[in-house]
C-alpha cells in the first residue's frame, strides 16, 4: 500500500508509457479527468496489498469497478463455511474504481418498458420480463444489502419520474408499455403512466406531455465499491492498482494447474481462472469482443445551488426524454445539488466524439455549456434558483452491439469469465450478475443454473452476430459516418 505522491507520479508516467505503446487498443487512459464522485478518495484508492504481484492466484479479476468488486465479494460469499477460500487477485489499471462506476449518473433505474419493449419484440415477452424483473430486484435488494452492511454510500430508494417531452415519442413508448401489460409482463405493471393533463404538475418539468413512474434508487457508487473492496481486502484478497493487464495467454507449461498467464508491466500472474470485469475496455484483452463491446464516451455534471437558494427540493430521480436517443437523467443529492448526465444532442452528430472512444481525460467540448441553466430551463420553480454548473466530467461506457450485457464463460476459453457490456445501464444489473458469475466460478454451475436472465448469457452466436444496434437509436451521424 502506498501514500506517497511521488510513487503515484512514477506509476502514472509508467502507465502513460504503457498506453502509448499499446495505443491501437482500448486501454483505460492514464489520466482520466476527476469526476465529482472521486473527490473524496478512500484510503484504498491506490492500494497495492503487496509490493510485488503474487506469482500465482486461483482467480485473477481484471478491473476494480462495480463488477470486479462485486464478483470478488460474491466469490468469498459462495465459499462453504470451513473450506479455504480461493486466492483472489484484483488487478486494476488505474486507481480503485476509476472507470465508469465513478463517473456515472448514480441512477439505479430499472427498465420496465422502454428498451424492454424492443427486447420483447425480438426475444419474446417472457425473456424480456426476466430482464426487467432482474433489474427491478436490484433497487430494493441493494437497499437491504446496504442497510445490512451499513454502507455509507447515500443509497436512497425513491421514485423514478420518466418525463416525456415529445408527444409522438410518448405515444410510441405508451403503446409499447400497454402491449407489455396486455401480454402479462409482470414487472411492467409496477410502472404507472401519467397522462398529458397531469404530466407537468405531477413532474414539475416544463412542457411534460406524459410520464411514467416507478421505484428506483440513487447511489454514490464509488463509496459502495470501495466498501466492497475494503471488505474483500480484509478477507485476504490482493488488490493491485496502477497495474494494467496487457494480455492473457495460455500457460506455456502443458497441463499446468494455473492455465492462464496474466501479463502486466510489473510481471506475470499465473491464474487458474480469469474474470474480465473490464467493461468498455474488454476487447483489448479478449479480442473476440471487438465490435461486440464498444467504448462509448458519455458525460455527466454536478449542478449546485448557492446557500439560501429558492430552488425547490427534488426528492425523485428523473429522466427527461425528447426522443429515442435524446434524453438526460438526473438524481438529487442530499446537499441540494443535482447530478445530471446526457447532453447527447450536443455531440452525438460527430462519431469521433463518442463512438469507439476510450479517452476520459478531457471533456466533451460541446457538452460543457449544456448544463448551464439546465434546472432553470426545465424545472418549474427553479427560474431564480441561481443553480450553476459546478463540475462536468466524461466517462467511458461499454456498449454491447445487441444492447444486452455479456455474462458467463468466454466462448472457447475454459477458465475465462466475462461480466461486461452494460451499455450505460449497469447499476441495476451488475450486483446480482456478479453473484451469478461467482456461482459459476466457485461451484462450476452452468449459466442456466445461476438464475440470471437468459438473454445476458454470452455466447458464440452473439459474437457471430453482425448487426450493430447501437445506431438504431441515434440520429444520422455527421462527418464520421464512414466509420460505421
Ligand atoms: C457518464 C456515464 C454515466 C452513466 N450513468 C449511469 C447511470 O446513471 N445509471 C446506470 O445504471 N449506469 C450508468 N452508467 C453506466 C455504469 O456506470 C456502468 O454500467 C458500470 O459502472 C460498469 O461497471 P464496471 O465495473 O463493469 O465498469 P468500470 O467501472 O468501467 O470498471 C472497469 C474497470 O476495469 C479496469 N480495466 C479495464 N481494462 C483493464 C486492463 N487492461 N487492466 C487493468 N484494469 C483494466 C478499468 O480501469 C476500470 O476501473 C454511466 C456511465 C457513464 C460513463
Amino acid at each position: 500500500m502506498n501514500a506517497s505522491g511521488d510513487i503515484i507520479t512514477t506509476r502514472a508516467i509508467a502507465y502513460t508509457f504503457f498506453t502509448t505503446t499499446m495505443s491501437s487498443e482500448h486501454y483505460p487512459a492514464p489520466n482520466g479527468m476527476l469526476p465529482y464522485w472521486r473527490t473524496e478518495p478512500h484510503r484504498l484508492d491506490d492500494c497495492r496489498s503487496t509490493d510485488a504481484l503474487p506469482k500465482e492466484s486461483d482467480i485473477v479479476i481484471v478491473g476494480a469497478g462495480y463488477a470486479g468488486a462485486s464478483v470478488a465479494y460474491h466469490i468469498l460469499g459462495q465459499t462453504k463455511p470451513g473450506s479455504k477460500p480461493p486466492s483472489i487477485t484484483i488487478v486494476e489499471a488505474r486507481q480503485a474504481c476509476s472507470g465508469a462506476t465513478a463517473r456515472n449518473g448514480g441512477h439505479v433505474k430499472p427498465d420496465l418498458y422502454n428498451y424492454i419493449s424492443t427486447v420483447a419484440a425480438e426475444h419474446g415477452v417472457e425473456a424480456a420480463g426476466e430482464v426487467a424483473a432482474f433489474e427491478a430486484k436490484h433497487v430494493h435488494a441493494m437497499k437491504d444489502f446496504v442497510d445490512q452492511e451499513n454502507i455509507d454510500c447515500d443509497y436512497t430508494v425513491t421514485k423514478a419520474i420518466d418525463v416525456q417531452l415529445n408527444a409522438q415519442h410518448y405515444q410510441k413508448l405508451k403503446d409499447g408499455y400497454e402491449r407489455l401489460i396486455a401480454a402479462g409482463c409482470g414487472p411492467t405493471k409496477q410502472a404507472r403512466s401519467v397522462g398529458a393533463n397531469e404530466a407537468q404538475s405531477f413532474s414539475g418539468v416544463k412542457g411534460a406531455v406524459g410520464c411514467f413512474t416507478y421505484d428506483a434508487g440513487s447511489i454514490w457508487a464509488y463509496k459502495f465499491v470501495l466498501h466492497l473492496l475494503e471488505k474483500v481486502v480484509s478477507q485476504g484478497v490482493n488488490l493491485q492498482t496502477h497495474t494494467p493487464v496487457s494480455s492473457i495467454t495460455k500457460s506455456t507449461i502443458p497441463s499446468a494447474p494455473y492455465g492462464w498467464e496474466v501479463k502486466t508491466p510489473r510481471g506475470t500472474i499465473a491464474a487458474r481462472k480469469v474474470i474480465f470485469a473490464t467493461n468498455a475496455y474488454t476487447s483489448a484483452l479478449v479480442p473476440q469482443y471487438k465490435d461486440k463491446i464498444i467504448p462509448v464516451r458519455g458525460t455527466c455534471s454536478r449542478i449546485a445551488v448557492p446557500p439560501g437558494s429558492t430552488a425547490p427540493r427534488l426528492t425523485h430521480t428523473y429522466t427527461l426524454r425528447w426522443g429515442g436517443w435524446d434524453y438526460d437523467y438526473l438524481i438529487p443529492r442530499a446537499d441540494g445539488s443535482i447530478v445530471v448526465g446526457g447532453a447527447r444532442s450536443t455531440f452525438i452528430h460527430d462519431l469521433n466524439d463518442w463512438y469507439n472512444v476510450s479517452d476520459d481525460s478531457r471533456v466533451l467540448e460541446g457538452a460543457v455549456r449544456y448544463f448551464d441553466g439546465y434546472m432553470q430551463r426545465n424545472f418549474v420553480g427553479w427560474e431564480h434558483s441561481h443553480a450553476y454548473t459546478d463540475r462536468v466530467w466524461t466517462g467511458i461506457m461499454g456498449y454491447s452491439a445487441d444492447g444486452l450485457p455479456h455474462v458467463g464463460s468466454v466462448p472457447g476459453q475454459s477458465g475465462q469469465y466475462i461480466l461486461a457490456g452494460f451499455t450505460g445501464h449497469g447499476m441495476p444489473q451488475i450486483f446480482f450478475a456478479a453473484q451469478g458469475i461467482a456461482k459459476m466460478v466457485v461451484d462450476g454451475v452452468a449459466f442456466e443454473e445461476t438464475g440470471l436472465p437468459r438473454l445476458f448469457k454470452t455466447s458464440q452466436s452473439r459474437l457471430d452476430e453482425r448487426e450493430n444496434k447501437i445506431f438504431h437509436s441515434t440520429p444520422q451521424t455527421g462527418p464520421s459516418q464512414a466509420k460505421l
